[in-house]
């Protein structure tokens, strides 16, 4: 597969990261920043059945990938709109968990930021059918199966459960930025 070198033009027969061997620039390949949230509603977290490959069929956490500039937080906000119609109401940081994404070639690595959220809005989403094909609601002694990226959706999960235990304590939302735009 030949790859252009974007400051150069030359052809570059190779994935980043690598160094273009004509103007020597290096193209970097860094993680994705991802943004989502564990909505609860009556001690139970709202998980949606993803209609879209990778793990199409499996439950999912709503949230998606940060655009440009995008703080990870409202990355969650914005996403959960999209997907569910709710304009939620974060609550704190729940924990950033690092994964590899399986739907770009070759796989990326993506950070996964997660805030527990509530949503003011009441009554059931209103769902993207381009996104979900449908919803439920779990309780925190509830087995969630299919799940979907297994490679950090049942730490998360695992991470929410504690919480509701009490037995482990959200981070405040730390980012004074953020927070200025909000309240
Ligand atoms: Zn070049």
């Amino acid at each position: 597969m030949f790859v252009h070198c974007s400051t150069c033009g030359a052809e570059v027969n190779q994935l980043r990261p690598f160094q273009c061997p004509h103007c020597h620039t290096w193209h970097w390949r860094n993680p994705k920043p991802c943004g989502g949230a564990l909505i609860e509603r009556d001690g139970q977290v709202l998980m949606l059945e993803r209609d879209q490959d990778p793990w199409r069929g499996c439950w999912d956490i709503p949230g998606g990938f940060c655009e440009d500039g995008e703080h990870p937080a409202d990355t969650a906000v914005r996403e959960i709109f999209e997907e569910t119609g709710y304009h939620i109401e974060l609550l704190g940081l729940l924990g950033l968990w690092s994964d590899r994404y399986h739907g770009t070639e070759p796989p990326a690595t993506t950070l996964n930021i997660y805030y527990l959220a509530q949503t003011p809005d009441g009554g059931e989403p209103v769902l993207d059918p381009a996104e979900a094909s449908g919803h439920r609601w779990f309780g925190p002694d509830e087995e969630i199966h299919p799940i979907g990226f297994p490679g950090h959706f049942p730490q998360v999960l695992d991470a929410w459960r504690a919480v509701r235990r009490g037995q482990r304590t959200l981070t405040p939302l730390p980012d004074d930025e953020f927070l200025r735009r909000h309240h």
